[in-house]
């Protein structure tokens, strides 16, 4: 396609990474982000090869190398006992996909895609600019954004999260569904941490109704945990929200002496609480000359952390489909045709996935999940750089 003005919605994982493949693809992009200054926290990602292969595309394979560990082999513990229920060995990802698995933080793969938009077009990002309002047609896209001003543009890709403003414009207001579970997620500088309570480094560790996995990021200078556990309501403002060091105790007061000394040690401003929330899919992410992707078309819960993974995933998709189409309604036609099922049946995985890890009994949870590793490995052959489209 020739040169085209489309505007990107949304500056998190996946708004960065298409309008990245969009920059490459040789489109005009403007990028508006509502906050107004750029800096994701957030603790660690597992950028699985099918993302590996995303960000290869986009030209960040060196970035993503520099960025992230390959995870060491790991163990499932048992909850009170501590005792080892399965050994996990070393990830084997090289040689099965060509790309490792890789642990990273957070705000080191959003640096890396915002430095890699900005070396390309230093006026594409643009923060404190939220959208408004906005009326999408077949023959381009006119908003609003916050403050009053007004845009146009020739098409939109929308990428402002599960509780996208471009979606409930142009869709209707549905809510997303909290699925029951809540994840706090912790960072804990390395320095604080003594070996015994890291030993072996990559561990999960399974309770009834709960589980938590922790593992180094940047070479062991900090130590992230996500811990999950099941809740009938979510009542906090906002969908993430700092948390009390004594809510997180009182949850896993029954886990071995190892676990509760580590997330002991977690600074209180590092320690955040989620509500887990999805979104049931939709018929089609197009409306008039608008594409929602990331989670604000398929939200889903992160029980194969596949979220921000297909997030990048449509990133790289949304300039391919640029690239060989004519016409951006061509463009949005192309990618919603190819990424529909896939992303369809992760959502479905992701959700049939929480009935597998929380049970009353830790042992079963280890043995379904040890079945269930085949399953989520088939998500990890996906080349969205190479991919038919
Ligand atoms: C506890 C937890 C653990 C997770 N773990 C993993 C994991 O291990 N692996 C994985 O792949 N995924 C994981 N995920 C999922 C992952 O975080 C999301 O799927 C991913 O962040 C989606 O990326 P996105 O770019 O679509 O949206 P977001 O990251 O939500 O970014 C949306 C952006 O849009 C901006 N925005 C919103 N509204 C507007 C507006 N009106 N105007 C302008 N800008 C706006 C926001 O400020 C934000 O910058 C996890 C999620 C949770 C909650």
């Amino acid at each position: 396609m020739q040169s085209s003005d489309v505007i990107v919605i949304g500056a998190g994982v996946g708004g960065l990474a298409a309008a990245l493949s969009l920059l490459r693809a040789g489109q005009k992009v403007r990028l508006y982000e509502q906050v107004y200054s750029l800096g994701e926290v957030g603790a660690g990602l597992t950028i699985t090869p099918n993302a590996g292969k995303a960000l290869l595309y986009l030209g960040l394979s060196d970035a993503l190398r520099a960025m992230g560990s390959t995870p060491p082999a790991g163990v499932m513990r048992h909850f009170s006992s501590g005792k080892i229920l399965l050994h996990m060995p070393q990830d084997k990802s090289e040689e099965k996909y060509g790309v490792p698995l890789y642990h990273v933080h957070r705000a080191d793969l959003h640096n890396a895609l915002r430095s890699a938009v900005d070396a390309l077009d230093p006026t594409c990002i643009r923060t404190g600019m939220a959208l408004e309002s906005l009326d999408s047609r077949t023959d381009g896209v006119r908003l609003r954004l916050q403050g009053g001003q007004e845009t146009t543009a020739d098409w939109l890709v929308a990428a402002d999260g599960i509780h996208s403003r471009a979606r409930s414009e142009l869709f209707g207001s549905d809510k997303p569904n909290f699925t029951g579970y809540v994840a706090w997620r912790g960072l804990i500088p390395g320095e604080l941490v003594t070996p015994d309570l890291m030993n072996p480094p990559l561990c999960m560790t399974v309770g009834p109704r709960r589980m938590l996995m922790r593992y180094p990021l940047r070479r062991g200078s900090v130590v992230n945990f996500v811990a999950v556990a099941q809740r009938t309501t979510w009542t906090a403002e906002g969908w993430s929200v700092r948390s009390e060091l004594s809510e997180l105790m009182a949850e896993f007061h029954d886990f071995e002496p190892h676990t509760k000394k580590l997330l002991e040690l977690t600074p209180p401003d590092r320690l955040f609480k989620w509500g887990l929330f999805d979104r049931d899919p939709m018929p089609t992410w197009i409306h008039g000359s608008t594409i929602l992707i990331g989670d604000a078309a398929h939200a889903m819960p992160p029980f194969t952390g596949q979220g921000a993974v297909m997030a990048l995933e449509d990133g790289a998709v949304i300039g391919r489909a640029a690239l060989l189409s004519s016409t951006p309604a061509e463009a949005i036609h192309r990618f919603e045709k190819s990424r529909y099922a896939r992303v369809n049946a992760a959502l479905a995985m992701s959700r049939g996935r929480a009935e597998l890890y929380f049970s009353e009994d830790p042992l079963q949870q280890v043995r379904r999940m040890g079945l269930s590793m085949a399953e989520l490995r088939t998500t990890y052959d996906y080349d969205s750089g190479n991919v038919r489209i």
